[in-house]
């Protein structure tokens, strides 16, 4: 048997997970007064995949770990974070909408998170929390599984929030020739570019309003969606259709049961997709790395995502 979890097959009680090759099962985790807690806080947050995604590699590596979802209202974020590390939390994963303004409750700030100036997942070590960002390096795995280098591209970030300032971010550090960051509310755009800039120095990074979107996208060969956009039916497309043509179009946007419309209209046109649902598993491989230093299984993790949306 798992140190942590227990193949539901040997459990009436418990519910068959299976589909295809049976590679993902559910797992009953065994938590005792030795297990290690971590999480994600946003909200609302009873929609997220995260806890099962997570749960699943922690079960496979037989680690003593669990993952819950805690809806944190927004003010309540700084005594959340204080008793997250009091109660002796490994860790946890933040989201919307918590990602910039938890900034100020942190003790300390990885680089990917000071610069991006946005923070995903916190490690608590010794009662400290220190700030991370994995989005970026969720978005970059995302885009080398899908075959492409962002080394030398010129990039577009449609939307200026806390998704795409990491993305933004880690699409310098990959070596990317130049960024545009445009937004609806151009002076958020504007903030943005002067933050990654002090983080880049000699980058090439510029803000772009909504009149100037058809033109930017033009002249960009990698097309990224980080606004909500898409996530309900009915959304407008968030990039005109006319440029998808022959580039490569990102939307962090996933939908249960398929490709968001964007993604659908980019791949009739010929454009190369890249789908949001790999970036989040790859944001959770990361932040999983940083709490357990094991490797986690990014297969069962995987597993899960494509099970459950
Ligand atoms: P955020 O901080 O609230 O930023 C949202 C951005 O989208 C802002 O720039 C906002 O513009 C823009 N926007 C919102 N509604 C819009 C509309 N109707 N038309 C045009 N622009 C609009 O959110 P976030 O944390 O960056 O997350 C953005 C999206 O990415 C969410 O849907 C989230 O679920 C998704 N996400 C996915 C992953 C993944 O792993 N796949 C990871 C993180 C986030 P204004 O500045 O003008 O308000």
């Amino acid at each position: 048997m798992l140190k942590f979890g227990r193949d539901v097959t040997d459990n009436p009680a418990g519910r068959e997970f299976s589909r295809g090759a049976g590679r993902c099962r559910e797992i009953q985790p065994e938590i005792t007064a030795k297990t290690s807690l971590v999480g994600v806080i946003g909200h609302p947050v009873a929609h997220s995949l995260s806890p099962q995604m997570h749960n699943a590699s922690f079960a496979s590596r037989g680690l003593d770990f669990a993952y819950v979802a805690m809806d944190v209202a927004p003010e309540d974020l700084g005594e959340a974070v204080r008793g997250l590390a009091v109660l002796g939390f490994a860790g946890f994963n933040v989201t919307i909408p918590h990602k910039e303004e938890i900034l100020r409750f942190l003790d300390d700030l990885d680089e990917s998170a000071e610069r991006p100036g946005a923070v995903n997942t916190v490690v608590v070590e010794g009662g400290r929390t220190r700030g991370y960002n994995t989005d970026g390096f969720g978005f970059v795995e995302s885009c080398r599984e899908a075959g492409v280098d962002l080394a030398g591209e010129s990039v577009l970030v449609l939307g200026a929030g806390g998704a795409a300032a990491a993305i933004a971010d880690a699409v310098v550090s990959a070596g990317a020739s130049s960024v545009v960051i445009a937004n609806r509310t151009p002076e958020r755009a504007e903030i943005l570019v002067r933050r990654l800039r002090k983080g880049h120095a000699g980058a090439k990074i510029v803000a772009c309003g909504a009149d100037d979107l058809y033109d930017a996208c033009r002249r960009s060969r990698v097309l990224v969606n980080t606004t909500p956009l898409g996530m309900r039916q009915g959304d407008p497309m968030p990039l005109p259709e006319e440029v998808l043509e022959d580039r490569v179009v990102c939307d962090i946007v996933y939908r249960r049961g398929g490709e968001t419309p964007l993604l659908s209209v980019a791949r009739e046109r010929g454009a190369a997709v890249v789908d949001g649902r790999t970036m989040l598993l790859y944001q959770g491989v990361e932040a999983q790395r940083l709490w357990t230093g094991v490797e986690p299984d990014v297969e069962a993790m995987r597993a899960v995502l494509e099970e459950g949306g």
